[in-house]
């Protein structure tokens, strides 16, 4: 590892004793002024977000916007990691929460500053530094989140932007200074970390992938489910964990839902993503297109049918695509990380909710109905960290996100996560 990196492990874990002993509230503080200044910097910071990953500008803005919000959701957050009293027969008993320490996060660049702050904002206000490992082409992010929270008044140290490669995480992440790791990205990026993170016996979290479904039933509201479900598919390119990877119809609604949903799907058309009218450009890197190209056509070659084609008219640009597939085609347990849309087609409410189970993740469902009783149905038995009725996934600060099977293990957002990152000791005494 090169010096300077090291110099910025041992910075951290030297600033956590001092860092840890601020109270919550002075921490509070700091964190409602990062806030503010990402609020009233959201056009600058939007550019950047643009510029290093192709998000339309509108979207980059509401990105930093949307990190004002969460930042603000912590500034005010009740102190949950007070000492807790437990009632025993001893002289005293209690609980109180205890920092870890310097933390790793390894971050994508889908949401080049939303997945950073989600992480670091609840691990911060809990005590913790953080060294950040961002995606190579979001290093210019990366920076920039470090400047506003030093002009926001944190302590140098409680959070460094490191620019390394992934291939150097190995070594930082068993450095001694650093006692656990965040990662948001591919399963097989969360893989490699976690076996890393366990043969150090080093806590970790996981955010992955997904191919959620999104689910509408007979009595939905078409025109509403075919909007926002084209949104919810193509929003960012396409490029989103929580996408609409996959609208699972009921079988009597197809002839009348399709149409409107191509319609809505044909709204995104591919244009500069400096525009304020953009609503899709190109995806982050032209591998990342490549890729997708590749499981269009893998699709295809089992036995999808086109319903939109994918046309690639760039090295990273697509008019959207929209493919119609059975259960039994390979390409059901992959992610399609870009504007590709899959339909399945459901006889009963039993048939769409295997389907939609039948996937190896389990990040977040949509399902669209009017009735009380098909949704708890479709409540009580989906296997995903969330389901939405009658709305898309989209994540707000006050409630848990995570997801269970191959999309990950952890909690982010909401006060849950500000225990994510401490240890419950246990105080007994006579
Ligand atoms: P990766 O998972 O490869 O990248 C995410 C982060 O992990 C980056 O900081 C990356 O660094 C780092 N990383 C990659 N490999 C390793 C490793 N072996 N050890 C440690 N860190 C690693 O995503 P990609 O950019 O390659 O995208 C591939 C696919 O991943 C997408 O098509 C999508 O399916 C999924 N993905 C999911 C995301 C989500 O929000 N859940 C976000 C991004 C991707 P570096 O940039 O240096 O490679």
């Amino acid at each position: 590892m090169e010096q300077s990196i090291e110099n910025k492990l041992i910075k951290a874990d030297k600033v956590f004793s001092e860092w840890r002993k601020v109270p919550f509230e002075q921490k509070q503080k700091l964190i409602a002024k990062a806030a503010e200044i990402l609020k009233n910097n959201s056009a600058k910071f939007g550019k950047i977000i643009t510029t290093e990953m192709n998000k339309p500008i509108s979207q980059s803005i509401a990105e930093i916007e949307k990190c004002a919000l969460m930042m603000n959701y912590y500034a005010d957050a009740e102190n949950v990691l007070q000492p807790e009293k437990i009632e025993s027969q001893y002289n005293y008993s209690e609980v109180r929460y205890v920092p870890k320490g310097v933390i790793l996060g390894v971050m994508p660049w889908n949401f080049p500053f939303w997945q950073v702050l989600r992480f670091a904002t609840p691990a911060i206000l809990a005590g913790n530094t953080v060294v950040l490992k961002h995606a190579s082409i979001c290093f210019g992010s990366g920076n920039a989140i470090e400047e506003i929270l030093l002009e926001a008044g944190f302590p140098e140290g409680v959070f460094q932007n490191l620019e390394v490669g992934h291939k150097e995480v190995k070594e930082i992440l068993e450095h001694d200074a650093i006692k656990g790791v965040s990662l948001t990205g591919s399963g097989k990026a969360g893989g490699e970390v976690a076996s890393i993170a366990g043969l150090n016996i080093k806590k970790s979290l996981l955010e992955l992938g997904g191919s959620d479904a999104f689910i509408v039933l007979d009595d939905a509201d078409f025109d509403e489910a075919a909007k926002v479900g084209a949104k919810a598919r193509l929003q960012n390119c396409g490029q989103t964990c929580v996408a609409a990877k996959r609208f699972i119809l009921d079988s009597k609604i197809e002839n009348e839902f399709l149409p409107k949903l191509v319609e809505e799907y044909k709204k995104y058309i591919p244009a500069n993503p400096m525009n304020r009218d953009t609503k899709i450009s190109g995806m982050a890197r032209p591998d990342l297109a490549d890729e997708l190209e590749n499981q269009f056509k893998k699709a295809l070659e089992n036995g999808a049918e086109i319903i939109i084609p994918l046309e690639r008219i760039s090295e990273n640009e697509f008019n959207p695509g929209l493919i119609k597939v059975k259960e039994g085609n390979p390409i059901l347990q992959e992610e399609l990380f870009g504007p590709l849309g899959m339909v399945m087609i459901a006889e009963s409410d039993e048939e769409a909710l295997e389907m939609a189970n039948n996937i190896p993740f389990g990040l977040s469902n949509s399902v669209w109905t009017k009735n009380n009783d098909r949704q708890l149905f479709f409540i009580e038995n989906l296997e995903s960290g969330t389901v939405n009725i009658n709305r898309m996934t989209s994540s707000d600060p006050r409630f848990p996100f995570g997801g269970t099977k191959a999309s990950g293990y952890g909690t982010e957002l909401s006060l849950l996560a500000l225990k994510e990152f401490v240890t419950a000791k246990t105080i007994v005494g006579n």
